[in-house]
């Protein structure tokens, strides 16, 4: 037998042509096989250490947490702080929980709610915080949560949502967070509640609370009631971080109503802190979302209230660029694949903000706005060989007519 043949794998022992390839070290051979195995093993591992040090999001504190918001949301500075301080005890109790002796004081879950107009940057918030902590993430829209047994989606659905963020892992779901968006859509209607049933409202209300408080759901994981056989899931909902938002419209009349019954009741007191009644939503407290129509037990399990300003004008135009991952960087980067130098002047930077604000259409719209005077060129300029495109002002103004424009008002 000459020497070639007895080469085998030190690890599996296949010999060589039993093998598509086999590496030589200094006293030992490795097999193609052996080396994707011991891949996947490395790869695992370091998943595995990777998930294991997300628990150590506590070193992360929050101005470092608020830091991070920063690169990706501008101004809400107050929205940011609540918000970091919120998912910083959120975690510190998780790490508690895990180190916690039988008699320490037990912290509850700091799940929170924001009131802001659509369009400033309340999803956002909570999708970089889900980002920053690398869990998974979920957002819903309460309108279409029903309770039980009525037309819509069963509350455990959220969970559903959560499960396919998590790809199916219950321990990665159990840790992440869920945005519900459109909270106040299910406040109770009116003061006087329940003579007709109120489907969508207070009883969603309800079913909402038990997984805010923390419950073990037996989740559907493909979701509805279109799978009738599908094997049920059990998720424990304790340590998932809801965050809860909603414009509340009209909610600025039940804060003023209270500043100013205040201002009677305390008048010296009150009446020497200026009240901007341009944004009375920082004035928000709980009661005013219980004046809104939320159950008190629903607000006492979203402790961490906070507000978002709407955006004006300057907010608006550093959308525009300065965000990490800003619209603008985005198209420069898309032109720049295609070997173009893409330039905007600052004033066609801000004519699109004018007519954003002009037809209402707020930070979403920005986006929509860009797409209407670049598409021309993103269209052809591909083909053409055209190294160069500078979007002046009449550029904008010629690709952003009257038209075009109320067409994405009527789409907003
Ligand atoms: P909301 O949840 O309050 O309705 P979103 O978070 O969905 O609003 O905001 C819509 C879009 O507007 C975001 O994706 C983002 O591009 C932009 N946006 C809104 N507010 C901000 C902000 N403060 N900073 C940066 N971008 C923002």
């Amino acid at each position: 037998m000459s020497k070639k043949e007895e080469l085998e794998c030190s690890f599996c022992k296949r010999k060589k042509d039993e093998t598509n390839l086999l590496i030589a070290g200094i006293d030992a051979h490795i097999c193609d096989k052996c080396i994707e195995q011991a891949h996947g093993i490395v790869l695992e591992e370091i998943q595995n250490e990777k998930e294991s040090s997300s628990s150590e999001f506590l070193v992360k504190k929050p101005i470092e947490i608020k830091d991070f918001l920063d690169q990706y949301i501008i101004g809400q500075d107050q929205a940011k702080k609540v918000m970091s301080v919120a998912v910083y005890n959120h975690y510190k109790r998780l790490l508690q929980k895990k180190t916690s002796k039988d008699n320490e004081v037990e912290i509850e879950k700091s799940n929170i709610i924001m009131v802001g107009e659509t369009g400033t940057g309340k999803t956002l918030i909570a999708r970089t915080i889900a980002k920053m902590l690398d869990v998974p993430f979920a957002i819903v829209d309460a309108t279409v949560l029903t309770e039980a047994g009525y037309v819509g989606e069963d509350v455990e659905t959220i969970l559903t949502r959560l499960l396919q963020a998590a790809d199916y892992k219950v321990d990665k779901a159990e840790r992440g967070i869920v945005f519900i968006d459109e909270i106040d859509k299910i406040a109770r209607k009116g003061d006087n509640p329940s003579i007709t049933r109120d489907v969508s409202g207070e009883g969603v209300q309800q079913a909402l609370l038990k997984l805010l408080e923390g419950t073990v759901v037996n989740v559907p994981p493909k979701g509805g009631r279109k799978h009738p056989d599908q094997k049920f899931v059990e998720v424990n909902t304790k340590d998932i971080l809801f965050i809860a938002g909603g414009a509340f419209s009209g909610i600025d009349k039940v804060i003023s109503k209270r500043l100013n019954m205040q201002a009677v009741g305390y008048s010296a007191s009150i009446s020497d802190d200026r009240i901007d009644d341009k944004n009375l939503l920082q004035y928000v407290i709980p009661s005013d979302l219980k004046n809104f129509g939320l159950i008190p037990e629903i607000i006492g399990r979203l402790p961490a209230l906070t507000f978002l300003k709407p955006l004006d004008k300057k907010t608006l135009r550093s959308i525009l660029t300065k965000p990490k991952n800003a619209i603008i960087k985005q198209y420069i980067r898309l032109f720049e694949m295609d070997g173009i130098e893409f330039k905007i002047d600052d004033k066609a930077l801000d004519f699109i903000v004018d007519k954003a604000i002009e037809y209402k259409l707020g930070a979403r719209g920005l986006r929509s706005l860009c797409e209407e005077v670049l598409t021309d060129a993103m269209f052809e300029m591909p083909s053409t060989g055209d190294e160069k495109l500078h979007v002046t002002k009449k550029y904008a103004q010629g690709k952003l007519t009257k038209s075009t424009v109320k067409k994405l008002k009527a789409v907003s």
